[in-house]
């Protein structure tokens, strides 16, 4: 089992997929904290950065067993598929995660909930500061507002992102349903096209936009007669996620077995 960090020892990461978008990120953002160093690298095999230098004393490799052993905590912003894989690999050596892949099927968030009976494990649609008070407020302004407000989310998105609607945008419809006392798996509508028919109470509609290199935004609309209330979030760059993830890995560390998300890291829950 991996052990908590000494006090003062910088905990080691594992990075996963550091050619990918949100890897080199995660490297970048751990260069900058002191709590924390990359130990390790792993790719998938043939990945064109294996053998590569990545961050100082640290060359991408396929060996998810050696990257494992050799840091207190994993972080994966990878696909769903590799979720899983690396997750129930993690069960044996009881290696912490911090887990933002989104689109999760079944089988990973499986495999995530058996690494969370071992090991402290922190899984988040959005790791930024801003999106997180932005759940809080939906929640918030839900209640308030009621039921017979309509709600509707808008995200954008780069054109190469694999899942839709967004991780955080499903939190955001789950955040509103729960202010109204709704079942989000219910009440939500992800596509509208032909004789839809007016809408009905109670749904909350999201539309996933995708194009150019739009890094994330996600609007939630709540609609009432005359009037109409909006709460905006807006990533200029993903450094914020990347940052988040790695205040979340130095914190998870620390936390006995169990699955945690972004409010717990920040405080908020
Ligand atoms: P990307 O396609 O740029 O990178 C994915 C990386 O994963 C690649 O380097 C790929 O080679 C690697 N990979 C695939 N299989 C692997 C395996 N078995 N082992 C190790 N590495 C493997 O994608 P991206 O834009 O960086 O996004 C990755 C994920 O993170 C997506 O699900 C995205 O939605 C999510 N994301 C989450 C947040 C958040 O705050 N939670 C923010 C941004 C993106």
């Amino acid at each position: 089992m991996n052990e908590a960090p000494a006090a003062g020892r910088r905990v080691r990461l594992c990075v996963l997929g550091p050619s990918g978008r949100m890897g080199a990120a995660v490297i970048d953002a751990a260069d900058a904290d002191p709590a924390v160093v990359v130990a390790a690298a792993v790719d998938r095999q043939g990945a064109a950065v294996l053998g590569s230098a990545v961050a100082a004393d640290v060359i991408a490799s396929d060996d998810l067993s050696h990257g494992l052993a050799a840091a207190d905590v994993y972080v994966d912003f990878t696909m769903p598929l590799a979720t899983a894989a690396v997750a129930r690999a993690a069960i044996a050596s009881r290696t912490a995660a911090v887990i933002g892949t989104t689109g999760l099927d079944a089988a990973a968030r499986a495999a995530i909930d058996e690494l969370a009976a071992v090991a402290p494990v922190v899984v988040a649609a959005n790791f930024s500061l801003g999106v997180n008070l932005v759940l809080g407020l939906c929640r918030q302004a839900a209640r308030a507002l009621g039921p017979t407000w309509d709600t509707e989310i808008v995200e954008l998105h780069h054109r190469a992102k694999r899942d839709a609607p967004s991780g955080t945008a499903i939190a955001m419809g789950r955040a509103i349903a729960a202010g109204v006392g709704a079942d989000f798996d219910r009440v939500h509508c992800y596509a509208r096209a032909g004789e839809v028919g007016a809408r009905p109470d109670g749904e909350i509609g999201v539309v996933a936009v995708r194009g150019g290199d739009v890094v994330g935004e996600h609007t939630a609309y709540f609609f009432g007669p005359h009037e109409r209330v909006e709460i905006s979030h807006r990533a200029t760059d993903r450094g914020i996620f990347a940052a988040g993830a790695v205040r979340a890995a130095a914190w998870v560390v620390t936390q006995p077995p169990g699955r945690y998300d972004m409010l717990d890291v920040l405080g908020l829950a």
